[in-house]
């Protein structure tokens, strides 16, 4: 088939595009390379730089490229930053968004992959979290990515247009050339591997007196190629009803002093680590059920070991430098 992937340019983008590759599928990136990198788009695609408030440039490259089927990865998605500017959060995550749906309606386009997240489920009532417990995000990139799943419900009941919605926490992990590389630097992971490499001094773990095995918080931390196979799939799910799918790893999750542990395991350093404040907006645990999409379309993430997934990240930290 052949794949539009807006946002391909991205971490998670970038590994989904080279996923459609492997699979035999033709893709074309689109992305405006504010957060993405044009060397993180594999050698196999086609790429065009634009911004998805372009609907000129959109339209022209869906019908150019003949487009069957989109994969839509391009959106903000820091969750501080959409509590202090929600504006721009509705601006490209629905409008932006909503523009790709009336482009791909014009032209008759009836797939769409939608790369959301479990945000939109806000304070877990209970875990792991399944696609029916209520949603009701508490930030505005939850509240805007719930919005958006929204839409895809009514244009597939009066357009036909098809789409699955795909839900995840902590995309982590890389593929030999798809790595987090953001700039500022706010995750675990790659920030834990900053002090193996020398580039910074320790890392701060936000909060040890949460109630949890060691105080620290968990999370649902996915394998970057486990999510890319899950997008892939998904592609060939959207001739049936539209809907979402939550993914997680299953099992209990990892919390940071494990994650912290993996990396001085993977890594042989030390990793000097120091008690801190809270983060506010942190919850304690948050982890998904993946038990509907691994009934309905049998998937099941293959690199759900946190070292596995740690030795990956630190495999293209040391490809970089
Ligand atoms: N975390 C931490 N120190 C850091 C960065 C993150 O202790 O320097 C914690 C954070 O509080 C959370 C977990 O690591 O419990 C994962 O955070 P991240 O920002 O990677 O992802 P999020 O869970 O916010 O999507």
């Amino acid at each position: 088939m052949r794949v539009l992937v807006t946002g391909g340019a991205g971490y998670i983008g970038s590994a989904v595009a080279e996923e459609l590759l492997h699979g035999g599928h033709e893709v074309v990136v689109y992305d405006n390379l504010a957060k993405g990198h044009r060397d993180a788009v594999p050698p196999g695609a086609s790429f065009v730089h634009g911004d998805l408030g372009d609907a000129q440039l959109l339209r022209e490259t869906l019908r150019s490229s003949r487009v069957e089927a989109v994969v839509h990865m391009a959106a903000d998605s820091l969750v501080g930053e959409s509590i202090v500017n929600p504006a721009r959060y509705y601006a490209n995550n629905v409008g932006n968004g909503l523009a790709l749906l009336n482009a791909m309606r014009e032209l008759g386009i009836d797939r769409l992959v939608f790369s959301s997240t479990v945000a939109v489920h806000g304070e877990p009532r209970r875990l792991p979290i399944e696609e029916s417990d209520p949603t009701d995000p508490i930030n505005p990139y939850g509240e805007t990515k719930l919005a958006f799943e929204r839409a895809l419900r009514w244009y597939d009941e009066a357009y036909g247009l098809h789409s699955v919605s795909l839900r995840y926490f902590n995309a982590a992990g890389a593929t030999e050339r798809a790595g987090e590389r953001h700039d500022p630097e706010t995750h675990l992971i790659p920030l834990v591997l900053q002090v193996a490499s020398g580039t910074r001094r320790e890392i701060t773990v936000f909060g040890d007196d949460y109630d949890t095995r060691d105080g620290t918080c968990i999370r649902d931390y996915i394998h970057v190629i486990d999510l890319a196979r899950a997008h892939v799939l998904a592609i060939g799910a959207c001739d049936a009803d539209s809907r979402a799918y939550n993914l997680g790893c299953g099992g209990d999750g990892t919390t940071v002093l494990e994650v912290i542990a993996a990396a001085r395991a993977v890594t042989g350093h030390a990793i000097p680590a120091q008690p801190g404040a809270r983060r506010p907006g942190d919850p304690a645990r948050l982890v998904a059920s993946s038990a509907r999409i691994e009934r309905d379309l049998g998937w099941r993430p293959a690199h759900a070991d946190i070292r596995g997934i740690v030795e990956s990240a630190w495999r293209f930290a040391e490809s970089r430098r």
